[in-house]
């Protein structure tokens, strides 16, 4: 909490939340580690959990629930048609964003296809911030063609801009002018964008996004899958907002839009998704939908429990001492670590802390994947298990050859309420140790390369000792600790 202040002077997140559940963690001494990584072909999405002590791979489904969460899921109203768990979320869904409609979806892409399907076809075109994995695959699919608008600070690794989510306006201008408005599916906000970094973009932004979209009569949608930062953020960042609730910055954002649409597995903390619909005529078109993919109309594909479930964490959202406890424990990882010297990704947004590979292991060529190299010696180092995005999350052009990322990154995700930060201060010492010793990491090669998505299943080996030698470091200066 921002306004509680430590006689010590000292600058700490304090968490607004007690444990009354908890899970054993495991943490396996560092010889352990080296065989564990070594078998799952030093990727990080093939450790098995009992292996990983702080899992920081993603914060997708693995937020962590409150009491009121739990307690409502005893109350679903299991039934096919006529739900009263259905009829709870919708209307908190009303409430909330004032948007008339709303189609239920198992999860975030699944709104995807929907929205993909009935507003994307071959030629079209869909300005937006920055692109998600599964949207693009999504538009493309349709026959669509994603423009992305980001703003120029938005990838620039080290800044001080506090709105690096924000759409450039003048080039979503030309963007649709260039084209004719007629070939705009719609334009796409993603709140606290995910890939480059958990950025939010501004409400002035979005104000400005939507005049430009009222000129040439085109629908903006928000992605608000990571909304709960993007508020926290326009509500300490944005002067013009610090006055207001999560509430009603919730709503003029939400006034701004025609669609919303939502991936509970971070919204929420539940999991799901749904689309809200301003207009009868939007909803009409895509409501067909529902039942061929999904569900029945009053479930969408998930479970009553989780629909209870999300109906809390939706109204929990609104609260600033609940969102704020991620974005918070970012800043204070990014803050020490650039402190110590390790190069991250600033400044800090949500969903986790990113580490800038390209800095940190200088001396790996990237078609040898540093930052799958750096995950990798991560893990042997402390048992954490991060994701790596860069070349190794790229696909090889049509001729085999290696596309290099703009960007390598190791992500470190701090799904919500998770961590304590005594874990958050061992990942960081465990990080400096690393930074301290990066001489000794070196590259990897791929043993076995998958055609796609060769980063969820591909498998690969170091390019020399240097794992061995890592391992021999850690023993000699941390003696027999784990
Ligand atoms: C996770 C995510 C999605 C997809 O949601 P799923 O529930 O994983 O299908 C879409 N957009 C953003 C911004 C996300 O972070």
């Amino acid at each position: 909490m921002a306004q509680v202040k430590f006689f010590s002077g000292e600058q700490v997140p304090l968490e607004m939340h007690k444990v009354r559940i908890v899970q054993k963690l495991n943490l396996p001494p560092v010889e352990h580690r080296l065989k564990a990584i070594t078998e799952a072909g030093n990727n990080t999405f093939l450790l098995q959990n009992k292996d990983v002590f702080m899992d920081m791979l993603t914060d997708s489904g693995v937020n962590a629930m409150s009491d009121q969460q739990q307690a409502a899921m005893l109350i679903a109203d299991d039934s096919y048609a006529g739900s009263a768990t259905y009829t709870r979320l919708e209307s908190k869904l009303r409430e909330i964003f004032g948007m008339a409609y709303f189609l239920p979806a198992h999860q975030g892409r699944a709104c995807e296809n929907i929205l993909s399907q009935v507003l994307v076809s071959p030629g079209s075109i869909v300005p937006m911030n920055y692109h998600f994995t599964t949207t693009k695959a999504h538009i493309t699919l349709n026959g669509g063609v994603i423009e992305e608008l980001v703003s120029d600070a938005g990838l620039e690794v080290v800044s001080v801009h506090p709105f690096k989510g924000n759409m450039d306006i003048a080039r979503l201008s030309a963007v649709i002018e260039e084209h004719g408005s007629n070939k705009i599916a719609f334009v796409r906000m993603e709140a606290g964008t995910n890939l480059i970094g958990g950025q939010p973009f501004s409400l002035e932004n979005l104000t400005n996004v939507r005049r430009v979209c009222d000129k040439h009569d085109v629908l903006l949608v928000l992605d608000a899958s990571l909304l709960a930062d993007n508020l926290h953020f326009i509500k300490n960042r944005e002067e013009s907002c610090k006055d207001l609730s999560i509430r009603e910055i919730t709503r003029k954002m939400a006034d701004l839009c025609d669609i919303i649409y939502f991936s509970a597995r971070k919204l929420g903390c539940a999991r799901g998704g749904g689309i809200c619909i301003r207009t009868e005529e939007l909803y009409r078109r895509m409501r067909g939908l529902v039942p061929l993919y999904e569900g029945f109309l009053t479930y969408g594909g998930m479970s009553v429990r989780e629909m209870e479930a999300l109906t809390v964490g939706l109204d929990e959202t609104m609260d600033e001492d609940v969102i704020n406890q991620g974005p918070q424990f970012i800043g204070f990882m990014v803050d020490e670590l650039q402190k110590r010297g390790v190069p991250v990704i600033t400044p800090a947004g949500g969903l986790g802390c990113h580490l800038n590979v390209m800095q940190f292991l200088e001396h790996v060529p990237q078609a040898q994947y540093p930052a799958g190299a750096l995950a990798s010696a991560l893990y042997i180092a402390s048992g954490i298990r991060g994701m790596e995005r860069g070349t190794l999350s790229e696909q090889r052009d049509p001729d085999g050859n290696e596309v290099l990322a703009n960007m390598e990154l190791v992500r470190l995700a701090l799904p919500r309420r998770v961590f304590t930060l005594s874990q958050v201060k061992y990942a960081i010492d465990r990080i400096s140790w690393l930074h301290e010793n990066r001489h000794l990491i070196g590259g990897l090669v791929f043993t076995e390369e998958p055609e796609i998505l060769r980063f969820f299943y591909g498998r690969l080996k170091p390019v020399s000792d240097w794992q061995q030698k890592l391992f021999e470091k850690f023993r000699e200066d941390f003696g027999d600790s784990l």
